[in-house]
């Protein structure tokens, strides 16, 4: 019996464990208290925004940062089409509309090209969308000396879903602060974790305080439970916050190991004509996930022949996110496409990219990877 290998397993231990337990002694069990004050103090710092605002989840963040940015019913919201369904799931709660975009071939990021292509056909009718959402995509950052400038051209708010980037930069600035608004996930399969949780980033106050005032149900400042609006309960306990702040002082080593595993696996395909990396060439991205695409019509094999080959060794892999133009639940929603998106999802392999591999662990995911490379090909 061999253990299973996941693809990207929480990496907790001791000093997890001392946060926790001295969080949990200092009474302060609730969504509010000194660890989610010193966290977000924390992850804006290292994040090089103002603000944050600490919340239950990435998804509650993004619905918070549309709200208070005045996305609403009869807007359009440019979203990469290639990314998990909680950015396009945030926009549906708004009562928006999502538009889908097409990415970068390269790197699975918001295609510039195609989102100044739907601008300028909005803009034809005296219409513009509302705002867009980049997805830092498997943590390296999208494209942001094209997009920024067209969204300042076109008039866009840019809400940056950062999700799955913590600790990623982009010509020198930290993933996190690109937009008006950006937001963090810590779930438990991205970099780092509280178990569950998200982050609110942002330079400016008002929309800060606005997004902490809705996501503890828009209670005013009275005694006796006053509310104006209706509001939300996204709020993160302080419990998790003391372990999103263990986690914080490790960020930096969990992804030096991630990388090490990258480079590895640069390495096992560097021979093999017909596997490239997706955007793996980006020394500042934090290599939550590495992917391969694979060319079946130069490899003789697929990317799922080769998920079925570690399935078998008891090792994980996740095919890339199916686009959310082809799934049910967004079926007929506008879209600008090229094509790239479907084609990644058909082709691509996600592989175990987590900082909590243990050696012997590397080791036989390499092993397994170098055994399928060298079998006898099947054709
Ligand atoms: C994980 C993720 C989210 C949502 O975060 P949760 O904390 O799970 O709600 C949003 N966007 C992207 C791209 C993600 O990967």
């Amino acid at each position: 019996m061999t253990d299973q290998i996941s693809l990207s397993p929480p990496d907790v231990g001791a000093l997890e464990e001392t946060y926790l337990v001295e969080a949990l002694r200092s009474g302060w069990v609730a969504p509010t208290g000194p660890a989610v004050t010193a966290f977000e103090r924390e992850i804006a710092e290292r994040c090089g925004r103002a603000h944050a605002v600490a919340t239950s989840s990435g998804t509650a963040a993004l619905h918070l940062a549309l709200m208070t940015l005045g996305v609403g019913p009869g807007d359009l919201v440019a979203v990469p089409t290639l990314t998990f369904a909680a950015t396009a799931n945030a926009v549906s709660y708004t009562g928006a509309e999502a538009v889908f975009v097409d990415v970068d071939p390269n790197t699975g990021n918001l295609d510039p090209e195609l989102f100044a292509n739907l601008c300028t056909e909005l803009s034809r009718t005296g219409r513009r969308p509302a705002a867009v959402l980049p997805v830092d995509l498997y943590g390296r950052c999208a494209d942001y000396d094209e997009l920024l400038p067209l969204c300042d051209r076109y008039g866009v708010q840019v809400i940056e879903d950062a999700a799955e980037a913590l600790g990623s930069t982009y010509r020198g600035r930290p993933a996190g602060s690109f937009g008006r608004a950006a937001v963090l996930s810590f779930n438990g399969n991205k970099i780092m974790t509280t178990s569950g949780g998200g982050m609110l980033l942002s330079d400016d106050q008002d929309l800060a305080d606005r997004c902490r005032y809705l996501s503890t149900q828009a209670r005013q400042p009275v005694a006796h439970y006053e509310h104006l609006d209706v509001g939300y309960n996204y709020r993160l306990s302080n419990l998790l916050a003391a372990l999103g702040r263990a986690q914080l002082h490790r960020l930096d080593d969990m992804i030096a190991r991630r990388r090490i595993l990258r480079d590895g696996y640069a390495k096992l395909f560097a021979a093999t004509d017909g596997v490239r990396l997706l955007g793996a060439d980006d020394p500042d991205a934090n290599c939550w996930l590495t992917s391969i695409v694979v060319d079946p019509y130069r490899t003789g094999w697929t990317a799922a022949d080769l998920a079925a080959h570690l399935t078998a060794a008891d090792i994980e892999t996740r095919p890339l996110f199916k686009p959310m133009h082809l799934q049910p639940v967004f079926s007929g929603a506008h879209t600008v496409l090229s094509g790239v998106a479907q084609r990644l999802f058909e082709h691509g392999l996600s592989l175990p990219s987590g900082s909590a591999i243990r050696d012997v662990q590397v080791h036989r995911i390499f092993d397994a990877v170098a055994g399928f490379l060298a079998r006898p090909a099947s054709r």
